[in-house]
């Protein structure tokens, strides 16, 4: 009776999973916010090396990790899966409970997994600095991280709202070498317009990817990285589902349903798209993507071609989106706070090959503490809504009197985020509504393509 499941470092993936193939249908072409053309390798050339975009692209189900990549994944993959066996007993279900745990990395979350191949990559083609935005700090801390490893400048275009409520976040950047700017800015013309119409702007994952993506786009010797949505990012990711198949092989089990949180897509992705090959190949297994009720992408936004970014600067995707112009409630989970979604993530669910749900967050820090107080581990704002479906599953399954295997991605740990967790125990912690009349109005906003 194994509680926790580890792999040998020799075990670490040699090549990450590309769902390309297996998509029930062609993607559709990511559009060029100027001329409303697709993209082409040339349009990106400015902002990434050519091995992202030739990822971005690929069409091979199978992609080495170059061994520098690997070398530093060990120093925290593989990463274990635990069986939560006290959580299932507290429940008292008779489901089992598995989580494959990624804060286990020097950042506390899965973004390291990309953040590395990203930094690795553009050191290779001569590139001096990297621009990225942040919501909640876990993907600047992250590539600040890969920065550092690599010998790279990081520039970080942080959410203003987040640099408040996650101050260590900032100090874990500038620890890393990373130099931390609050978004909007005045450093940018994208922050200076949104400065001018709001002064007091708390800012939002899209304006904050306009700084970057400008920042990258007028200096040669930078480029820029996204800790998210893009398909190579999730292709990274990868290494997280790939693993935790190999971990359930030797405890003799397979999911009935695998569960991520889904800000962007990139864990949900990294967890869910090895099994959906196995999916693809005929086998029966679900895969959940959970949101916050307060920024419900796949659940309540709209399946159309929208940007990436809120001054529009960045690429127009067929993607599920709320509007690039959606300014989300200022929840804790900062790193599910995004307009839009993963374009692949955004077509499995379109074409009906993975489900999706939402919460609101004082059902999702009810989860997680109950979660820590049988588990130990402190799940990350993000990683409660994951935590949250998988103690739904599993409450389900006693009501309805059924064995099932669940496995959920535990994305980070929440040793950060203090602020939050004593909102919610002290009754502090607002529940948003459905903020159903701005999402009509940036809806109204989107580009016509087609
Ligand atoms: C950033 C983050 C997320 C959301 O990003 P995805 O790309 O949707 O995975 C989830 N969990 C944690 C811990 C994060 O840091």
């Amino acid at each position: 009776m194994q509680t926790k499941i580890l792999l040998e470092e020799s075990q670490i993936p040699k090549q990450w999973y590309n769902v390309i193939p297996d998509l029930p249908g062609p993607l559709a072409p990511v559009i060029n916010p100027r001329t409303l053309k697709p993209v082409t390798p040339d349009d990106l050339t400015p902002i990434f090396p050519m091995a992202i975009i030739e990822q971005e692209v690929s069409t091979q189900r199978w992609i080495d990790i170059p061994e520098p990549v690997r070398e530093i994944y060990r120093l925290w993959r593989p990463s274990p899966l635990f069986r939560a066996r006290r959580l299932e007993q507290a429940l008292g279900t008779p489901a089992k409970i598995y989580y494959k745990y990624e804060g286990v990395s020097p950042a506390g979350s899965h973004k390291p997994n990309s953040a590395i191949p990203q930094a690795y990559y553009n050191k290779q083609a001569g590139i001096r600095r990297l621009a990225t935005e942040t919501g909640a700090g876990q993907w600047g801390s992250s590539l600040a991280l890969a920065c550092s490893m690599f010998g790279l400048e990081c520039t970080i275009y942080m959410v203003k709202v987040s640099c408040t409520q996650k101050p260590y976040r900032k100090s874990l950047m500038e620890l890393w070498g990373g130099k931390v700017i609050p978004s909007p800015s005045e450093f940018t013309n994208a922050g200076r317009s949104i400065l001018a119409q709001d002064p007091s702007s708390p800012g939002s994952l899209g304006i904050a990817i306009s700084e970057a993506v400008e920042d990258a786009a007028s200096h040669a010797d930078t480029n820029y990285a996204l800790g998210s949505v893009l398909n190579h990012v999730c292709l990274h990711q990868t290494v997280i589902g790939l693993e935790a198949k190999e971990q359930l092989k030797i405890a003799g089990d397979y999911p009935d349903v695998v569960i991520g949180c889904c800000g962007g897509g990139s864990n949900f992705g990294g967890v869910a798209f090895p099994f959906l090959a196995d999916r693809a190949a005929g086998r029966q297994v679900r895969c959940l993507a959970v949101e916050p009720a307060s920024c419900p992408t796949l659940t309540k936004g709209v399946y159309a071609f929208d940007y990436g970014d809120t001054a529009k600067m960045a690429p127009i995707a067929k993607m599920y989106t709320l509007g690039h112009d959606f300014m989300p409630p200022g929840i804790h989970a900062g790193g599910l706070r995004y307009h839009g979604d993963s374009p692949l993530v955004s077509q499995l669910y379109h074409f009906g090959q993975i489900e999706a749900r939402a919460y609101r967050q004082n059902a999702c820090f009810e989860g997680a503490v109950l979660f820590a107080r049988h588990e130990g581990i402190v799940p990350a704002p993000e990683s409660s809504h994951a935590v949250r479906a998988a103690i739904d599953e599993a409450v389900l399954a006693k009501e309805e009197g059924k064995e099932r295997t669940i496995l959920f991605c535990l994305s980070g740990h929440g040793q950060l985020d203090m602020a939050a967790y004593d909102s919610f125990l002290s009754g502090n912690l607002e529940d948003y509504e459905y903020p159903e009349e701005s999402i009509r109005k940036s809806l109204a906003n989107l580009p016509e393509v087609e």
